[in-house]
């Protein structure tokens, strides 16, 4: 994989900030997007844009097509049945379909929901609020070293559980979970085994089947696609969930005080959905599939080694995760030095982190911190970028250090 010819392919990537080289390190946030993504949403509203589904002309009928085979791309993608695709918001928004949808009908009171320390914010509301509505029991299992402390888990993991929502990859620590284990655990107590894999379909292979997760959810944007989310969901469990939201498209049939809703996934796409933005998406996939994903991850633990080990040379620095098993995501603190000065300093080199708790706060009170500093690659950074990275650490070091 050559970053190189890569870089080429993302135009943002030339741009000048504060007169100096962008240095983007802020993909866990939301990555860049390639030219041929940027060219498949241009091109959605240049030549097919009319809406879906609903229409027997020409052009609803392309429109149509690429809204479909976006979803069958993406389903090949993750070892999924293309019916088992629904295009929502965001990961966010797909965890929140399965708190309204599922969880709030079959959660009684005396449940259990177990999750863990380290889960965004993301994976926590939808599951705080679904436990407060049934009488039920938000459960977290601790993290030890940056590391989800399966100990712990295997004790809080009871019958009483009735579903275990786990990050595939932390938004801070950058510790992989071994969602394979941690579900057939999950299974084995008859719980219902939800995967937020924002931070890991973009990174790294996965296998929706291989893993047996009932539900998984991601964010196109984070994978080099437009804003479009994906829950991918078993089709014997969609099919007996009701809807989440009402309206448009996701019905068969209507009548004055009743209907009967669409088949999956439609029935959960209530609406006009995000047409142009899944077409982007399935172009994304396309662009990650030619990369490989084995060769999209090996880049990524190459350039994480070098900048965990780069940052070795700054002085009071703490870095929050583990040495290896990791993705690209690298937290850290400059002493006391608050990571919103840290981000303001680096910006002036052109360097773009993130400082903050990064949507989750439970995770930093655990760690012992009300905010921490937050570098992650993608396939388009380079050594350069850790390099300029390191250097203005050194600055913000010698500016803001006591
Ligand atoms: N989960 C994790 C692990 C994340 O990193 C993020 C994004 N920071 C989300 C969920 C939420 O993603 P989105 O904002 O796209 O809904």
């Amino acid at each position: 994989m050559k970053t190189e010819n890569i870089r080429k392919d993302f135009p943002i990537l030339i741009r000048k900030i504060n007169g100096k080289r962008l240095v983007y390190l802020d993909s866990a946030a939301t990555s860049q997007k390639p030219i041929s993504v940027i060219n498949a949403v241009k091109d959605f509203y240049e030549n097919h844009n009319s809406n879906i589904h609903r229409s027997v002309y020409k052009l609803a009928e392309e429109a149509t097509e690429i809204y479909e085979n976006a979803r069958r791309t993406v389903a090949e993608f993750i070892g999924a049945k293309t019916e088992e695709i629904i295009f929502v918001r965001n990961t966010t928004e797909a965890l929140n379909l399965l708190a309204y949808a599922w969880a709030m009908r079959n959660i009684q009171k005396g449940d259990e929901v177990l999750i863990t320390e380290m889960e965004h914010h993301s994976n926590i509301l939808p599951w705080q609020m679904v436990c407060k509505a049934k009488g039920a029991r938000l459960v977290y299992a601790n993290i030890r070293n940056f590391v989800l402390d399966m100990k712990d888990f295997k004790n809080k993991l009871t019958k009483r559980t009735k579903l275990v929502s786990v990050t595939h990859s932390s938004n801070v620590l950058g510790t992989i979970n071994d969602v394979k284990a941690i579900g057939r655990l999950a299974h084995d107590a008859g719980a219902v085994f939800v995967v937020d894999g924002a931070q890991a379909v973009p990174h790294m292979k996965v296998d929706v089947k291989d893993i047996d997760a009932d539900f998984y959810a991601f964010s196109g944007h984070k994978m080099l696609g437009p804003h479009i989310g994906v829950l991918y969901g078993k089709k014997h469990i969609l099919d007996k969930m009701e809807p989440f939201l009402r309206g448009g498209s996701m019905i068969k049939d209507v009548t004055q005080q009743d209907a009967v809703w669409n088949d999956v996934p439609w029935k959960f796409e209530a609406g006009t959905p995000m047409i142009a933005e899944a077409a982007g998406l399935g172009e994304a996939v396309k662009y990650l599939n030619a990369l490989g994903m084995d060769n999209v991850r090996k880049h990524e633990i190459q350039l994480t080694e070098y900048c965990l080990k780069r940052m070795k040379e700054v002085a009071g620095i703490d870095v929050y995760g583990p040495e290896s098993g990791r993705g690209g995501v690298i937290s850290f603190n400059l002493g006391k030095v608050h990571p919103h000065d840290v981000s303001a300093i680096l910006d002036n080199d052109g360097v773009c982190i993130r400082g903050g708790h990064h949507c989750a706060k439970p995770l930093m009170h655990a760690l012992g911190v009300d905010a921490v500093s937050r570098a992650s690659v993608y396939i388009y950074s380079d050594r350069d970028d850790i390099d300029v990275f390191i250097k203005a650490l050194g600055k913000a070091n010698e500016k803001l250090g006591d």
